[in-house]
This record gives C-alpha cells, structure tokens and sequence, in this order.
C-alpha cells in the first residue's frame, strides 16, 4: 500500500514467513495448512516442504531496510508471529546477517571511517531493563529536546570487532527475563515470560569521511538500526476480536497494542495524532518509524492446522501494515 511519504520507496515493508512443522507438531500428525507459493503468495491447506531459508528472508524482508543504516537513514525491523512461530530464529538470523553485510561494506569504504555502537534491551510489563548490564532494575524513559525520547543509563558498547559482537549477544541472552524464570521456575513459565516481553537490539552507525572538508556539513552520517524480537501476537490479539471476552489471566500487551495502531496508522500514511507515546516501546522507537525512517516486518506463522486462527490474525495484521 502506499506510504506516508509519498516517493517511490515503501516506507514500511511486510513480508510473512512460515516455518516448517516442528517435532511435536509432527508427532501429533498435524497436517500443515499453508504453503509459500512464490514470494507473494501463500495458499490455504496444501502439501508443505519449507527448508530453511533465512539468507533468503533477509535478502527479501529485511536487507534494504536494515542496510540503510550505513547511509544515515533510521530504521526498524520488527518479527512480529504467535508464540513459537518463529520471531526468535528468524530475527537473530537477520541481525546476524545484517552485521556480516555492515563489516563487508565497511572494509570496502575505506574512505570513512566508522564507529559501532550496541546496546540491548527488555520490556517486560511496560518496564524497560539494560540486558548488557549487570544491574536489572528498570530504566527510565528522559525526553532530550535533540534526540528524543532517550532510555536513561543504558549501557552502549563500542564494537570492537565481530567477536565482540558475538559475546555481547550471549551476554544478552543470558539476561533476557525468559532466561532468568526458566532457571527459576521451569518451562511453563519460561514460554509465559518470553511470550510476554520484546527485545530491542540496537545498533548504531556513525560514519566520517577521512578526507575531512570543512565545509562538507554530510561529511559525519549518524543513524540507528533496530531488531525487535515482538511479544507473542497472541498478546494483542484477543483484544482485537471485538465481542469476544477476555480470557481470565490473560495480558494484553499495551507495548504491543500500541505498536499495531501506530503502524496501522503510519501505513495508510495519517498525518495527524500518531500515539507514540502510549507506550514504552513505541517511545523507545519513535525516531526509527515514520518519518524518514524505514521499517520492515517480517510476519512469523506456523503451518499447523491447530494454530490456524493466529495464523489468520498475523496475515491479517501484515495486510493492515502493507
Ligand atoms: P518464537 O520466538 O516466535 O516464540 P522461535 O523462534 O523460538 O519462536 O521458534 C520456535 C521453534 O521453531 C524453535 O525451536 C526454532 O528453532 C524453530 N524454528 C522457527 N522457525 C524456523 C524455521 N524457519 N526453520 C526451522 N526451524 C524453525
Ligand atoms: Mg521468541
């Protein structure tokens, strides 16, 4: 669909992907129900026969948009599925293959020099903890007058190289809430916890020409890439089935409510209030969607017949975002 902008590059991109069936859902005799038919359709109930292809999601979903970092555009990237569809995989597979393509680009432009920055967080019950940092009490959202809404004391780590990268991304996922409960209170809770939370990693790209002209005010490019691994869908979605009740226990995730009206509304490019500040994670990421930014969101869904209503409700919130 178009784009608030108004020029020929979408500014919000949509793309789906479906996993395999899993071990257990093998074991019950599932029958997958959707099949990738070329790269713009997916068909209802047929035979199914997905590898793996995550070179290819990123190639197609994730790359432009990701990329755009290096030449000073912001941008976000989003896995948005129910639980277990697949956010986790497919988003550490872009982020992986992201950070290959932005070291390859820098050693061929060895006319800039470049400093990257990383920084890494949770939201877990509309609280926001540093997951680089030893301490885990929340942090606070400031509003800077130049930059925005800022997450106060976040921890950011100048990469020294890819190894670097690599420990810093075990260091996180040691910290996430869902690692910290399974070793607490077992695997029930752990898919409870992690079914709740998002994940923000972060990078930031800063740019210079060596051959510094004074005069050259673009001679410094400073942009920021998100990776956003979303609360399970299922979270909002109960909520958006009108009539229905709300089941006892069940928490609607404000972050993740928030996120589809603002998108929804960006995508059918409304100028007047977009609700960014309803919520953390919207805050947190106001200057990385709309805009000049460029965002892109890679819907997850399961092929099992017994996950078909979710399935119908993310392909239903990826046509709303387009
Ligand atoms: P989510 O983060 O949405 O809860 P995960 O990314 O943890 O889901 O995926 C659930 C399981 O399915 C994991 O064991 C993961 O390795 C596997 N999986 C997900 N997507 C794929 C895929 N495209 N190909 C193969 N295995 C996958
Ligand atoms: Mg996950």
């Amino acid at each position: 669909g178009p784009s608030g902008g108004g020029g020929c590059e979408e500014k919000i991109s949509v793309s789906v992907r479906l996993r395999p069936l899993n071990d257990k859902e093998m074991l019950r005799n599932d029958s997958p129900d959707w099949e990738c038919i070329n790269s713009t359709t997916i068909m209802y109930r047929s035979h199914l026969s997905i590898s793996d292809r995550s070179m290819q999601v990123y190639d197609q979903g994730a790359k432009e948009v990701a990329f755009s970092v290096v030449s000073g555009v912001n941008a976000s990237v989003f896995a948005y599925g129910q639980t277990s569809s697949g956010k986790t995989y497919t988003m550490s597979g872009i982020t992986h293959c992201t950070l290959v393509d932005i070291y390859d680009y820098i050693d061929k432009h060895k006319e800039r020099e470049f400093i990257l920055k990383f920084s890494a967080m949770e939201i877990y019950n509309e609280s926001v903890r540093d997951l680089l940092s030893t301490d885990s009490s929340p942090l606070r959202l400031l509003d800077d007058p130049e930059k925005g809404t800022v997450v106060e004391k976040l921890t950011e780590e100048t990469l020294r190289d890819w190894n670097h990268f690599k420990e810093l991304l075990s260091v996180c996922e040691g910290k996430r809430q869902s690692k910290s409960a399974q070793r607490q209170i077992g695997e029930t809770a752990l898919n409870e916890v992690s079914s709740r939370s998002h994940q923000i990693l972060r990078l930031t790209v800063e740019s210079t020409a060596r051959e510094f002209f004074t005069n050259d005010k673009f001679s410094t490019l400073t942009a920021t890439v998100n990776f956003i691994d979303l609360a399970g869908s299922e979270r909002a979605s109960q909520s958006l089935s009108a009539g229905t009740r709300l089941k006892e226990g069940c928490h609607i995730n404000r972050s993740l409510l928030t996120l589809g009206t603002v998108i929804r509304k960006l995508s059918k490019g409304k100028t007047g209030h977009i609700p960014f500040r309803d919520s953390k994670l919207t805050r947190i990421l106001q200057s990385s969607l709309g805009g000049n930014a460029r965002t892109a969101i890679i819907c997850t869904m399961s092929p099992a017949r017994i996950h078909v209503e979710q399935s119908r409700n993310t392909l239903l919130f990826a046509s709303c975002a387009k």
